[in-house]
Parts: C-alpha cells; structure tokens; sequence
C-alpha cells in the first residue's frame, strides 16, 4: 500500500497534479477536502465490500447535504453485480451461468488512453505524507521479500501483463496449473489496489489473441479467471456475511477442531508434506502463493487437520499481498466445500499425488525448501519413503533437518471424511 500511493503520487506529479492525503474517517475527511477546494462534485470508483458500501453511501448522504454532487462509477470490475440476474431476478450462485450471462451483461469495452495532463487540479491543499500513515514495517523489516518480488504501482502493473501476454499468455491453459513456471499473470495484487483496470487486462488479451491466433486457448483461460474474479466480487455483494459465515449454513455445525498447533505448524511451513511447506514460505517471503498450491495448502489445513477455514483465511488475510475480502472468503469457502458452488467436501486432495502431478520435476520444491533439494525426484515428493542411506546422502535427517508428516495422508483423510459422515447425519 505504502509503495503503491507512492506510485501514484508520482505519476499524478508528473501529469501536473498531486495526491492529497488525509487520514481519519471518509465521511469527514472527504467533506472537508471537497469544502476546502470548493469542489462541485466529488466523482469516485466504487467498491463492493459492505464496510466500503456503508461508508461511500454516508460520504454521498453528507456531500449531498451540503449541494455538492456525488458520483459513485464502477471500474474495478467487468461487469456490475446489479446487472447480473437469474431469469428469475435472483442472484446467481452457481459459476458457469454466472459467467455466461456476466459476458452478455458486460458492457462493450474500448480502451482509452490515460490523461497526458491535469489541468485545474492545483489548489494547494493540506494533507500528510505517505510516509505519515506508517504503513511500512518498523523493526524488525520483514519486508524484503515483498521487496524482491514486486513492482508496486501502474508501471508494474503494466510491466506484469506485457510480461505475461508475450511469455505466458500461450501455454497459460496448462502452465497456470504447474507451480514451477512462471505461468501465470501475477496480477492479482496489482488488481486488488486498483492498479490496472480489469478492464485493461480483458481488452490487451483478447487484442493479442486476435493478433497471435495460437494465444486464443490461453485467453480464454484468463478471461475466465478475471470472471472468478468477478464472481467472487459478485456473491460478497450479493451475501455480504460470506467472509465470516459459511455460505451453506449447515457448515456452520461442522466439527471442527481449534487446534492453535497445528494451525502453527501449517503456518511456519513445517507439516512434513513438501508441497503445502513450500507454498507456505513462498506466502510468507513473497505475500504470495501459486493458485494450485493455495487449494492444496487450503485443503490441507481444513481437512487433513480439520482446522476451521476461518482460521487460514485469516492467515492469508494477514500475509498475502493481494489479500482481498471477497477472493479470499469466496475462494477458502469453495475449498472447505461451504462455499457457493463449492468443491464437495468429501473430495480431497492428497498432497502428494498433487505434488508429483504439477511439479514433478521438484523445481517449485526446492526452490522453497532447500534441505531437501538434493533428494531425487522420486522422493522429493514424499521424503518420509526414501531410504536411509539416500537421505544420509541429500543430508537429510527427518525430525531434524525437515519434519515429519504432522499426519498421515490415510488417517488424516479417513478422520475429515467421518466428520463429514457425523455431521451429515446429525444434519438428517
Ligand atoms: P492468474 O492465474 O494470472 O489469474 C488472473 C487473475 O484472475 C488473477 O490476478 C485474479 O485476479 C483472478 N483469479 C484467478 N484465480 C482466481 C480465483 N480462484 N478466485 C478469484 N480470482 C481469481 N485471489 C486474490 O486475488 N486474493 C485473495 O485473497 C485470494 N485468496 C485465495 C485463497 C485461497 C484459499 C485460494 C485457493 C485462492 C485465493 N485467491 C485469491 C485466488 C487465486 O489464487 C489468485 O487470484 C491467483 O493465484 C493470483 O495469481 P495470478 O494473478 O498470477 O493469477
């Protein structure tokens, strides 16, 4: 966020403008601002969760009180949630008709080139610093990592798609699935704080696909994952109690176990199954994770530990960068089989099987887990099967250089799946 506004500002200065920054409620702060300059009216992009929702709506009660106009647009979306409706005017729940009717409803999408200069937008007024709001860390920096990996701001923003529609963007329909390539946009911060536009992202891929025929699978693709986007948006919208409450309301009687060690355990990256480790330091050095890893690290915790998914959504909520209300609750709800148009609880993931499938030359492993990189790819996957005299060649001692499964894979999934069964019948 710190480096973000920074960016902003930049580019607002070098079009002759410049970032006010005030902090404190929206609701004062904005009517101030807008008193201070004598503004007519007050036009800013709208935003979908309900504390946003609430408070654009007092800021628009209190500008218009005082005759000043208020002009809330959409932007961060393809379509908006009002204009997608069952034939029965009811919201949908289910992605596959969600998707077909949004690409009706969308409205016709033409780029248009970012202003060249601000004119009239100088009235000197007071605000903080960037650096006033104190959002970098304090010590201990644990920040470097985030540092490393991203490019905050339009410009990265922009550096990210040009990066992903020239490398990526072809073989995307497979690559977005294998956690060792850099198959995938990387976007998805860059779109949380509103840095590109959707809108930007599904007009540069359909041109390319237009351009480069071979692209058009790929594009097709990450359209359909800007819509789950979308979708996510959409059902926080529509049900704006989805990031606490499971949206099938009998999970809410599920049996969980609150279990602060393991939920420790899974945190720091030390369960003994390599893929779930490695994606859980990839989250904490980068504030991100690969998508495939996220379901099978997701499910890993709200099944094999029966850990509530409320629990890891708050994790990630803390540690990814592209931390967001509606993706994160939509998508942990849809892993613990609460969710709308959920994976069904009963279907787990084996974190090996997974492990070997889309990484199975390792190279997402042993980037993430280096003492357990000279292991062959036979066991990488699974170190506790290798046999001795192997491991003492990888210098590699379990329980001491890297842990033991916390639980097996069998017994893990034969437990989630009889407190599916208990709960099941308790439901009728
Ligand atoms: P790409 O594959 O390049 O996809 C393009 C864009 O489509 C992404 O930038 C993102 O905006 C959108 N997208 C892709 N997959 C999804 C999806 N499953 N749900 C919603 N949008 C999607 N995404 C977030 O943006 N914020 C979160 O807080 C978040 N939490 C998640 C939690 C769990 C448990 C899981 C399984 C997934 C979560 N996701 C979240 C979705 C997804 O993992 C990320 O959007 C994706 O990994 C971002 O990488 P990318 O930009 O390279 O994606």
């Amino acid at each position: 966020m710190h480096h973000s506004l920074a960016a902003l500002r930049q580019s607002l200065e070098q079009r002759g403008g410049h970032l006010v920054i005030r902090k404190g409620r929206a609701v004062e702060q904005v009517v101030r601002l807008a008193q201070d300059v004598g503004a007519a009216g007050v036009f800013f992009g709208r935003r979908y969760e309900p504390w946003a929702i609430e408070e654009e709506s007092r800021v628009e009660a209190a500008l218009k009180d005082l005759g000043i106009e208020a002009k809330r647009f959409g932007g961060s979306l393809l379509v908006e949630p009002e204009a997608v409706r069952t034939a029965q005017g009811t919201p949908f729940k289910v992605f596959t008709p969600f998707y077909r009717a949004a690409q009706k409803a969308m409205p016709a999408l033409a780029l248009k080139p970012s202003a060249g200069s601000l004119v009239g937008a100088e009235p000197q007024v007071s605000g903080i610093a960037v650096e006033d709001l104190g959002l970098l860390p304090s010590a201990p920096d644990w920040s470097g990592g985030l540092q490393d990996t991203w490019m905050p701001g339009e410009e990265g923003a922009l550096a990210a798609l040009d990066r992903f529609l020239s490398d990526s963007i072809a073989a995307y329909d497979v690559d977005r699935d294998r956690p060792g390539v850099p198959g995938t946009s990387q976007l998805s911060a860059h779109l949380h704080f509103g840095e590109i536009s959707p809108r930007v992202c599904y007009v540069r891929a359909r041109q390319s696909a237009e351009r480069e025929p071979e692209n058009a699978k790929g594009v097709e693709a990450f359209i359909r994952e800007l819509f789950w986007r979308e979708f996510c948006q959409y059902l926080l919208f529509h049900w704006p109690e989805m990031t606490s409450r499971p949206f099938r309301e009998e999970f809410a009687r599920f049996p969980w176990r609150r279990d602060a060690d393991a939920l420790m355990v899974w945190q720091r990256g030390q369960t003994g199954y390599p893929l779930v480790d490695a994606g859980m330091r990839e989250l904490w050095y980068t504030g991100w994770m690969h998508n495939r890893v996220r379901m099978v690290a997701a499910s890993f915790l709200v099944k094999h530990l029966l850990v509530p998914w409320q629990d890891g959504e708050r994790w990630f909520w803390d540690t990814l960068v592209d931390a967001d209300q509606a993706s994160n609750a939509a998508n942990w709800q849809w892993v613990a089989g609460c969710g709308a148009d959920a994976a069904p609880y009963f279907r787990i993931f084996n974190p090996v099987t997974q492990s070997r499938k889309f990484d199975p030359g390792g190279d997402y492993l042993r980037k993430w887990l280096p003492e357990l990189a000279a292991l062959p790819d036979k066991y990488i996957h699974e170190p506790w099967t290798a046999p001795e005299t192997l491991l003492d060649e990888a210098g590699v001692a379990l329980g001491r250089d890297y842990p033991s499964p916390i639980v097996d894979h069998g017994a893990g999934r034969e437990r989630a799946l009889a407190a599916f069964k208990d709960f099941r019948s308790d439901d009728g």
